[in-house]
């Protein structure tokens, strides 16, 4: 348990993040920190790298809406500090507290206190005794048997609880040490790419090397590392767990089709201004944008609500059905005000508010006549293979 949060031993997947706030700074922390938790994160850390810092964490954590780990980088006696103000959780890295009487000293402060840690060993900053050892280089085994050194000084005072980390920024090299530590160990692990970097690139990478463990079994709580908002990393937290059905949704899901030639409408600026109109709000449904009537509603039946565009009008369907047709500038609200219905009072009375059959024959019309206009080809790759033909046949 970190505070009131369980992690491993079958419990949901945790999302954690970092604030990036000076821990001295309690208001400021604090502001971050609920951010955090609005947009997903379960368990945030906080440096302690500082008595000022263990000082702040002494306000932040009775006010957290969520449990506080505190991040302890060199000095053993910041995390005995941090253990006085309260945190709910320490993040020890291997590499940076070497020395086993500070090692254990702090664990047997846990121990009695009930307190879990993280045994973060991060490829960047591994002890140079195993760097050597394992010939100069970060290897899965060297970050492995840090852990495992880790944990056997944990073990000579009778503490165990403990989940660990072996992040590297090599994604190849976090998956394979993760995969060797599941082998080796059945404690909670906490799985990340480490120094991420800015979007998109950080966040494929950190989707890469956590997703291809979480889908192998191996992992109970994440973090994504990037360098941005650490909103960023909650929110993209949450909606990985939820597209891998780890995690019961939340917010709206918001698909849309890619757009092709038989769109009706711009599919992007659409999707984009329904995303923006959605924002955080806690509605948990499937929405779908799709750029027409002729394949939108069935390509997305599954979905709890949606629109379709076709001539100049939106086609919205619930569950497939369609159910109204709005003038194409009444789009997005019309499908705001259909989520928050059926939301409140479930998909039947919304569809009892509507003719059903009215709206589906206007439907068909627009596709009927969108199919006269563009035939099956809306792309005209036909008539485009045509042409190439005759260019290259001269
Ligand atoms: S056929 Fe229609 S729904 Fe499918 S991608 Fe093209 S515009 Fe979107």
């Amino acid at each position: 348990m970190v505070g009131n949060v369980p992690v491993g031993g079958g419990a949901p997947i945790t999302v954690q993040s970092m604030t990036i706030t000076k821990t001295a700074d309690v208001e400021g922390t604090l502001q971050q920190i609920y951010g955090l938790a609005a947009a997903g994160a379960d368990i945030v850390r906080c440096t302690c790298n500082e008595v000022e810092a263990a000082e702040g964490l002494a306000q932040i954590v009775p006010r957290s809406p969520v449990p506080i780990v505190a991040d302890i980088h060199h000095q053993h006696r910041m995390a005995l500090a941090a253990l006085e103000a309260g945190v709910q959780c320490l993040r020890l890295n291997p590499g940076n507290i070497r020395k086993p009487e500070h090692i254990k000293l702090v664990a047997q402060e846990c121990r009695d206190r009930g307190i879990p840690i993280r045994i973060g060993v991060n490829g960047g900053s591994l002890d140079p005794a195993l760097y050597e050892k394992h010939g100069g280089k970060v290897t899965p085994e060297a970050m492995v048997e840090s852990a495992q050194q880790e944990l056997a000084y944990f073990a000579e005072v009778g503490f165990e609880d403990v989940k660990i980390s072996v992040k590297a920024s090599s994604v190849p090299l976090m998956i394979e040490a993760y995969r060797q530590l599941a082998e080796v160990t059945d404690h909670p692990l906490h799985l990340g790419v480490t120094e991420a970097g800015p979007l998109p690139g950080g966040l494929l990478k950190a989707t890469a090397g956590i997703s291809t463990l979480l889908a192998e079994g191996i992992g109970d709580t994440i973090r994504y590392s990037l360098t941005a908002d650490p909103v960023e990393e909650a929110r993209a937290g949450r909606q990985l767990l939820e597209a891998l059905g780890l995690r019961e949704r939340k917010n709206i899901d918001l698909i849309a089709c890619p757009s092709c030639g038989r769109a009706e409408i711009d599919v992007i600026g659409v999707a984009a201004e329904a995303q923006a109109a959605f924002g955080e709000r806690e509605i948990p449904l499937q929405v779908a944008v799709m750029g027409c009537v002729v394949n939108g509603p069935g390509e997305a039946r599954d979905a709890d609500l949606g629109i379709a565009a076709g001539r100049r009008r939106g086609h919205l369907f619930v569950k497939g059905r369609n159910v109204a047709v709005v003038p194409e500038d009444e789009m997005v609200p019309t499908l705001v005000e259909w989520a928050e219905f059926i939301h409140e009072h479930g998909v039947e009375a919304a569809v009892a508010r509507v003719d059903t059959e009215k709206a589906a024959r206007e439907a068909e019309k627009d596709r009927a006549a969108l199919l006269a206009e563009q035939g099956a080809d809306a792309n005209a790759s036909e008539q485009k293979v045509d042409l190439i033909h005759k260019r290259v046949e001269g």
